[in-house]
């Protein structure tokens, strides 16, 4: 589709241009440094008796104990918070620590929930061990129309999950129809926002309860770290901060904060460049009689582009596409051709990766659920997007001599 057609919204982009440059930090606590301090303590001590039994009271707000609240965490929630225009923002030690303080402070025994468009497979896999453990419901839509998700609802549905660009499949869900449905069933929405990064997409202006990052992609950028974040209203985040965020207590440490910190500062500029390089790719595969299947929002059909045009503001670089007639010997020799594309499962950072769900053992599962064996898994870096062509081209000459 036509990038010119997604809206350039001025207000949104202006706010995370503030929040990531750091206009608003308090440098004069600081010493004047411009690079926030490491606070890389576990307790904090108090002047006298008095101020303790004072701070116990508003344990939530005051630096305590790490666990709680630690001043270089907390600056980054509060940027985290402020890029997804949310309230409240907890980060915890990794994506998945934060999709489970999620459900787990959402959820009961008996209680039923959506999982639409095609989500995270660990997140499905700890669903599934939540149905085993505390008899959690579940239903899995594929099909991620309003009709379809209407027509799903049960008196005990708690919560629509969704992903929209799906990590998998791309496809895209409308956001806000699925907010208003969820509203007047009082049910919660919760959307993993990993793959837009709140630069391209704002899913609580849409109307959704609580969005979840896997921060160690694209908002920390760099392969550096793991941590999650959980954004959403200050009274929403109160059962997540007591029950998962202290008790569970998979909290993130002041030193991923800081490396996150730093992360984000570049986080727009660095969106922009994955999504020119991006679209330079995609452009070039679409060239190829070899390739089929490209799975990304920028191909998407008539349909979703309108629904894009409504909730999303530009594209980021995961996606997939499938060689034509491919078994896992030319998938082997394909991958291994690419040099600048390196080898690896994650995603979100300067380097370009690529996979793919072919390992040879598994064929016959694959075609079984209706997987190509040639699919590829690109997540686009910020090298020269012509030295990221010429390495595509010089594995799809090695296949094809072969
Ligand atoms: C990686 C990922 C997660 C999990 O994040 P971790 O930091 O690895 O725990 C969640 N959702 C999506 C879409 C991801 O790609």
């Amino acid at each position: 589709m036509d990038l010119n057609t997604l809206l350039i919204n001025k207000e949104f982009s202006l706010n995370d241009n503030i929040t990531c440059s750091g206009l608003n930090e308090e440098h004069e606590k600081y010493f004047g440094a411009v690079s926030a301090p490491i606070i890389q303590t576990s307790l904090f001590v108090q002047k006298d008796y008095q101020s303790y039994c004072d701070d116990m009271i508003h344990e939530a707000e005051r630096f305590i104990y790490s666990r709680g609240l630690n001043p270089t965490v907390d600056m980054v929630e509060r940027k985290i918070a402020s890029l997804e225009m949310g309230e409240s923002c907890r980060c915890f030690a990794s994506g998945m620590g934060a999709i489970s303080a999620a459900l787990m402070a959402n959820m009961n025994s008996h209680d039923h929930i959506l999982l639409v468009n095609n989500i995270y497979g660990p997140a499905i896999e700890l669903i599934k061990q939540m149905a085993v453990k505390y008899q959690i419901q579940y239903d899995t839509l594929f099909d991620g129309s309003i009709e379809n998700i209407k027509r799903h609802i049960k008196p005990n549905t708690k919560v629509i999950y969704t992903e929209s660009p799906g990590t998998m499949t791309m496809k895209i869900v409308d956001l806000a129809e699925i907010a208003q449905l969820a509203k007047s069933h009082n049910i919660t929405t919760i959307i993993d926002n990993t793959w837009p990064t709140p630069v391209f997409q704002k899913p609580l202006t849409l109307g959704f309860d609580i969005v979840i990052h896997s921060c160690t992609k694209y908002l920390g950028g760099h392969s550096d770290l793991i941590a999650g974040a959980v954004v959403t209203s200050a009274e929403r985040m109160n059962p997540i901060r007591d029950f998962s965020h202290q008790l569970l207590g998979a909290v993130l440490s002041p030193f991923a904060a800081w490396l996150l910190l730093r992360g984000i500062r570049t986080l727009p500029m660095r969106m922009r460049l994955h999504q020119e390089n991006t679209i330079k790719i995609l452009d070039y595969l679409n060239t190829r009689t070899d390739v089929k299947n490209i799975l990304h929002p920028y191909f998407a059909n008539p349909q979703e582009a309108q629904i894009i045009r409504k909730q999303m503001l530009g594209f980021s670089g995961l996606f997939s596409f499938e060689i034509e007639n491919a078994n896992f010997a030319k998938i082997k020799k394909f991958i291994d051709c690419c040099k600048v594309f390196k080898i690896g499962c994650s995603w979100g950072s300067y380097e370009s990766l690529i996979i793919s769900p072919n390992r040879g053992y598994n064929e016959d599962t694959l075609k079984q659920s209706n997987i190509g064996t040639g699919l590829i898994r690109l997540s686009v870096g910020q090298e020269d997007p012509d030295l990221l062509i010429s390495d595509l081209d010089a594995a799809f000459k090695a296949i094809k001599s072969s």
